[in-house]
C-alpha cells in the first residue's frame, strides 16, 4: 500500500509524557491471526481516520496495537479503586493499553485504547485477554448509549484475535478498540493520592482540567473546581441512565470517569418493568449496584474522589473536608433536577406546567407503571399515542383502568406535546434478549443479527417499519436475566 501510515493516523502521547508515574510503557501481544469483525465507520470519520486504511492489514495491526505509529507511546495506565466497597490500591490496565490520543475533526483530543491486548504488569493473575462476546456486547451497548445521546466511551472496532480464551469454557478471543474523551477515572486520582506526592496530584488535576474543562485553569481553587465539575457531570449522567433504565452493574470507583462518560460495560443490562431492586450481575449478590441504588453509589464514589483531592482543597484538613462536603452536597440537588427535567420531557409537559403539578403527575404514573409491571420503554411511546388521542394501547397494559383513566385525564389537560415525547422516548434500546441473540449468532460466526440490531439502535427515536421485533419486550420464555463478569 502506498499510503503512509503516519499520514493515516497520528497519535499523541500526552498522558504518557505528563503523568509517567501513572503510566507503564507497554506493547500489545502479537496477534498474527487477527481479523477485523466490525469497524465503526462513522466514528472513524469523526476521528479523521480513513476506513479503507483501517481495514487494510496494516490498519488492523494498528487497531490491535501490533503496529505502533511513530510518535506514539502505548502505556498501561495505573489506577486504584473501590470494588464493591473494598479498596484495591493497585488495579490498573491489566489487559488494556492506552495507544495514544488523536485529535478529531472538531479539534478534540480522543483516547484510542485497547481492551484485551494481552497481560500487562497490572494483570496480577489475569490472562490479559478478552472473549468475543463481552467485547461485542460493549460495542453494541456503548454505541446504543451514544445514539441515545448519553455520554459514553465509544467503540471503534472489534477484532477477533484468532486465539482461544479460557473462562468457564473455551471461547474465541477478541479485542476492542475503544475511544474516549479520556480514560481518567476516580481510581486514577485514588492511585495518585496514595503516592502522597501533592505535586503529582496537582499535575493530574491540571491534566484533567486541560482535557475536560479548559475554562477552569483560572479558577481560584482548580482541584475544587474540577471536583464540582465532575459532580455535575455525574449527576447528569446518572439521571440519563435512570431515565432509560440502564443498570451499569459494576459501579466501582475505577469504572467512574472524570469526563462524565459511561465506561466499562461489563454485566450491564436494561430494565423492562420499573424495579428499583433490579440486579442482573451474577457477582452483585448484595444488590449494591441495583438500578435504584445507582445515584447513591455515584455519590459514594464521588466522596472517594473528594477524599483523594482533599490535600489540594486546603492546607487545613478540617477546612478541606468542609469544602468537600459542600461541593458534594450539590449532587443530590443536581441529580434531582436532571431527573425531574428528564421525566417532564418524557411526558411532554409544556414549560408552563408548574413543578409541583409535574412532580405529582410523574409520581402517580410511576406508581401505576410499577403496579402493572409495564415495560417502561414501550409504554412511553404508547403514551405519546394517547397524547394524540389514541389511548387504547396504553390502556391495554394497565391493570387499574379507573385509576389510569383518571391519571390520563389530568395529564392530557396539561396539553402534552406528543412529538416532543417521541424525540426523547426511544423505540429501540439494546434489550437484553436482543443483545444475547446477536452475541450468540456472532460467536457462531454469523454477524447478521448484530448488524440488524445495530442498525435499529443507531436511530433509536425513529420508529421504522420492519423493525417491530426490536421494539418489543423480551418474550416470557427469556426468563430472569443474569449477566456474568466472565469477561
Ligand atoms: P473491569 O471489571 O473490567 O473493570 O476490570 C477490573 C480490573 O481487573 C482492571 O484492573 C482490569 O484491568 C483487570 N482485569 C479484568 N480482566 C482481566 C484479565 N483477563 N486479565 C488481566 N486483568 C484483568
Ligand atoms: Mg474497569
Amino acid at each position: 500500500m502506498s499510503v503512509g501510515l503516519d499520514a493515516a493516523i497520528s497519535l499523541g502521547n500526552r498522558f504518557a509524557r505528563e503523568l509517567p508515574e501513572l503510566a507503564i510503557p507497554w506493547q500489545a501481544e502479537e496477534f498474527p491471526d487477527a481479523r477485523l469483525l466490525v469497524l465503526n465507520e462513522p466514528l472513524a470519520a469523526e476521528l479523521g481516520l480513513d476506513p479503507d486504511i483501517l481495514r487494510s492489514p496494516d490498519g488492523v495491526r494498528i487497531l490491535t496495537g501490533n503496529l505502533v505509529p511513530e510518535g506514539a507511546t502505548p502505556v498501561a495506565q495505573g489506577y486504584a479503586g473501590h470494588q464493591f466497597g473494598g479498596y484495591s490500591p493497585r488495579l490498573g490496565d491489566g489487559r488494556a493499553l492506552l495507544l495514544g490520543e488523536v485529535t478529531d475533526t472538531e479539534g478534540r483530543l480522543r483516547d484510542i485504547h485497547l481492551k484485551g491486548s494481552g497481560p500487562t504488569p497490572f494483570a496480577r493473575a489475569g490472562d490479559g485477554l478478552a472473549a468475543l462476546g463481552p467485547m461485542l456486547r460493549e460495542y453494541i451497548v456503548s454505541e446504543a448509549m451514544h445514539a441515545l445521546g448519553i455520554p459514553t466511551t465509544r467503540a471503534l472496532a472489534v477484532i477477533a484475535t484468532g486465539q482461544t480464551v479460557y473462562r468457564e469454557t473455551a471461547l474465541p478471543g477478541a479485542l476492542l478498540t475503544r475511544v474516549a474523551s479520556s480514560h481518567l477515572r476516580v481510581g486514577s486520582f485514588q492511585y495518585a493520592a496514595a503516592m502522597r506526592d501533592p505535586e503529582l496530584l496537582r499535575r493530574l488535576v491540571d491534566h484533567a482540567i486541560r482535557r475536560h474543562h479548559p475554562e477552569l485553569p483560572g479558577a481560584d481553587n482548580p482541584a475544587l473546581a474540577l471536583f464540582e465539575a465532575v459532580v455535575a457531570a455525574q449527576a447528569s449522567l446518572i439521571a440519563r441512565w435512570m431515565l432509560v433504565g440502564f443498570v451499569h452493574g459494576v459501579m466501582n470507583t475505577d469504572n467512574m470517569t472524570i469526563s462524565g462518560e459511561t465506561i466499562d460495560y461489563g454485566p450491564c443490562a436494561f430494565i423492562d418493568a420499573f424495579d428499583p431492586g433490579a440486579v442482573y450481575s451474577s457477582i452483585d449478590v448484595n444488590g449494591r449496584y441495583a438500578y435504584g441504588n445507582q445515584p447513591l453509589i455515584a455519590e459514594w464514589n464521588l466522596a472517594r474522589f473528594a477524599e483523594a483531592l482533599l490535600p489540594l482543597f486546603d492546607d487545613d484538613p478540617e477546612r478541606a473536608v468542609e469544602m468537600a462536603q459542600d461541593a458534594l452536597g450539590a449532587f443530590r440537588e443536581q441529580y434531582g433536577a436532571a431527573l425531574a427535567a428528564g421525566f417532564r420531557a418524557k411526558l411532554g409537559l409544556p414549560e408552563a406546567v408548574d413543578g409541583a403539578v409535574a412532580a405529582e403527575v410523574i409520581n402517580d404514573l410511576s406508581a401505576l407503571m410499577q403496579q402493572s409491571r409495564v415495560d417502561c420503554t414501550s409504554f412511553f411511546r404508547r403514551l405519546s399515542d394517547a397524547a394524540r388521542g389514541r389511548p387504547e394501547q396504553a390502556r391495554g397494559v394497565m391493570l387499574d383502568l379507573a385509576a389510569f383513566d383518571a391519571w390520563l385525564a389530568r395529564w392530557t389537560a396539561l396539553e402534552p406535546d406528543a412529538d416532543a415525547m417521541d424525540a426523547v422516548n426511544p423505540v429501540y434500546i439494546p434489550r437484553n434478549h436482543l443483545v444475547e441473540e446477536a452475541l450468540t449468532a456472532a460467536t457462531a460466526d454469523d454477524l447478521g443479527p448484530l448488524e440488524r440490531l445495530m442498525s435499529a439502535l443507531a436511530r433509536p427515536f425513529e420508529e421504522r417499519a420492519g423493525l417491530e421485533r426490536f421494539a418489543e419486550p423480551a418474550p416470557d420464555s427469556f426468563g430472569p436475566y443474569r449477566t456474568f463478569c466472565g469477561t
